[in-house]
């Protein structure tokens, strides 16, 4: 069995643990590989060569760091359908899904590459007579990268390549479920140019993240994963002194209105509740179907029982497996729970299975109606393909039933009336909102933000913002030329009329 090395100082490397973790494929349920639980001294000696890589580098010209993302970027593109199927063995992602999860990190990463743009500070002239004042936007030291297992490209891909581009060094932990990729990524990137010892992985769970969160060199910490430890992340971090960032869980609403488009709002309400097994942070768990919308109950079971698991490599597969038996069984007994809280089970895909591979972690799409904000299968996050119906009369009372909702990550409205569509829009309170379109992520030249539970920090993690995290703005205000002052005088000054 195959062990998952670490990207430690400046080369792939066993670490010296004894501490394994067995690495299970979801669809086949056996174990492939081990993954170690890195020292605590093999932590410092990451950390300690980031911060020795990071201190050259800063000075690196822009267009040179630009280059090397461009080739990277590349790299990527090339290694694409390689990367593909390796998302797809670790998470049991159908194709179309392991490919989504690579080339949004792709896009990130040809983002980067403006990383002179993205710097850019702001200049004004004359602030008081031969005085000026700009703004120079700096990196920052060594950032800390703490990433899930349901996007294994995507996520690193959102972190290290902007921080790495703003000239800061960077030591990635990804999730300990999913370790390879990002290991693959860390070499393609070394293959790009990257400078020996700037980019670090080191692989762990709780106690590895807890040593890093409190390490003094690490100036920043990145995290995206679950709430109770983003808020565990956020505490520990921000008591230690570091600019902090957690982009954490969600329960994504579909509001679909008497006027949508039925076979449009339908599929896309299936697809975003079932693809992936569920398990994308934004994927929608619960749909709100206002008035008349409430008939389109049946069909909406009807396409979800019509949905297919299967292998990753199955092109008529619509859905993997879920990522472990851990979690499998904890929305066994969600639903167990549901229930008996009293909500109706209308599809229960708990003792679906594929054929010839009993073993995967299949869970296949669920429906619940009769549904109240109280039970627990609302207010928590279930993270599989499990949908939730609730009916309410009008778009307000929609609108104030998600904005009471603990998350506020994703949502969405399905309708044809613009006046309906733009109410929403501007009521809504939840980071990214979908107008007829399902899973509102936004490409890296925008914000990816969260509303509530869903996002902890005061700057937004990815896209746009991501630079302001990884960057410092140092204002300067400065006489340059002591002639200026000599030639114009004291005594000339304008007088204006
Ligand atoms: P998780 O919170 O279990 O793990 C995330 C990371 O934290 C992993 O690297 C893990 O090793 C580490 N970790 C786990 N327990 C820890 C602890 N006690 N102390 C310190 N570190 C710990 O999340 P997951 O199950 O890997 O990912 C799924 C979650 O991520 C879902 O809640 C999903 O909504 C969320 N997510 C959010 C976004 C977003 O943009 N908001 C994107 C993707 C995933």
């Amino acid at each position: 069995m195959t062990n998952v090395p670490l990207l430690l100082e400046s080369s792939f490397q066993p670490s010296a643990s004894t501490e394994y973790r067995e690495l299970v494929q979801p669809a086949t349920g056996q174990p492939y590989a081990k993954v170690p639980m890195a020292t605590l001294a093999e932590l410092d000696r990451a950390v300690e060569s980031a911060r020795q890589a990071q201190q050259s580098w800063r000075d690196v010209a822009l267009p040179e760091r630009a280059r090397l993302m461009m080739r990277y970027a590349t790299i990527l593109k090339d290694q694409l359908a390689a990367l593909t199927e390796l998302v797809a063995l670790e998470t049991g992602k159908v194709h179309a899904d392991a490919r989504g999860d690579v080339w949004r990190g792709i896009e990130v990463v040809e983002h980067a590459a403006s990383v002179a743009q993205l710097m850019m500070g702001e200049t004004v002239e004359n602030v008081a007579r031969g005085i000026d004042t700009y703004s120079i936007v700096q990196p920052m030291g060594v950032f800390l990268g703490i990433t899930p297992f349901n996007f294994p490209a995507m996520i690193p891909l959102w972190m290290f390549p902007l921080a790495i581009a703003c000239g800061n060094g960077f030591v990635l932990k990804p999730s300990e479920q999913v370790p390879q990729t990002a290991i693959r990524l860390a070499e393609l990137f070394m293959e790009a140019g990257c400078p020996p010892g700037l980019l670090q992985v080191v692989h762990g769970g709780a106690k590895q993240v807890d040593h890093l969160l409190q390490h003094p060199q690490i100036v920043g910490v990145s995290f995206v994963g679950s709430v109770p430890v983003g808020q565990h992340v956020y505490r520990t971090a921000s008591a230690a002194m570091k600019r902090v960032q957690c982009m954490a869980g969600a329960k994504n609403h579909m509001v679909v209105m008497p006027d949508a488009a039925p076979a449009q709002a339908i599929n896309a309400l299936v697809g975003a509740a079932c693809g992936a097994a569920g398990q994308r942070c934004m994927a929608i768990s619960v749909a709100v179907l206002v008035g008349q919308a409430s008939n389109l109950l049946e069909p909406i079971r009807a396409a979800m029982s019509a949905l297919k698991p299967g292998l990753w490599n199955d092109a008529h597969a619509d859905l993997g497996p879920l990522i472990s038996a851990q979690a499998k069984s904890r929305i066994l007994a969600l639903i167990e729970h549901g229930r008996q809280e009293g909500a109706r089970c209308l599809l229960d895909g708990s003792a679906v299975t594929v054929p010839g591979y009993e073993s995967g972690h299949w869970l296949g799409p669920t429906l619940f109606t009769d549904v109240r904000p109280e039970m627990r299968l609302y207010q928590e996050e279930i993270f599989g393909p499990v949908l939730l119906c609730l009916q309410a009369e009008s778009l307000d009372e929609a609108i104030e039933l998600v904005n009471a909702n603990p998350y506020g990550n994703g949502c969405s409205i399905f309708t044809s009336s613009g006046a309906s569509a733009r109410h929403f829009q501007n009521r809504i309170q939840v980071g990214q909102v979908g107008i007829n379109v399902p899973i509102p992520v936004p490409l890296p030249f925008f914000s990816f933000t969260g509303w509530r539970k869903s996002f902890y920090g005061d700057l937004h993690a990815y896209g746009k913002q991501a630079v302001r995290f990884f960057t410092e703005t140092k204002t300067v205000t400065a006489r340059w030329f002591e002639e200026d002052a000599q030639v114009i005088g004291p005594n000339t000054s304008i007088t204006l009329k």
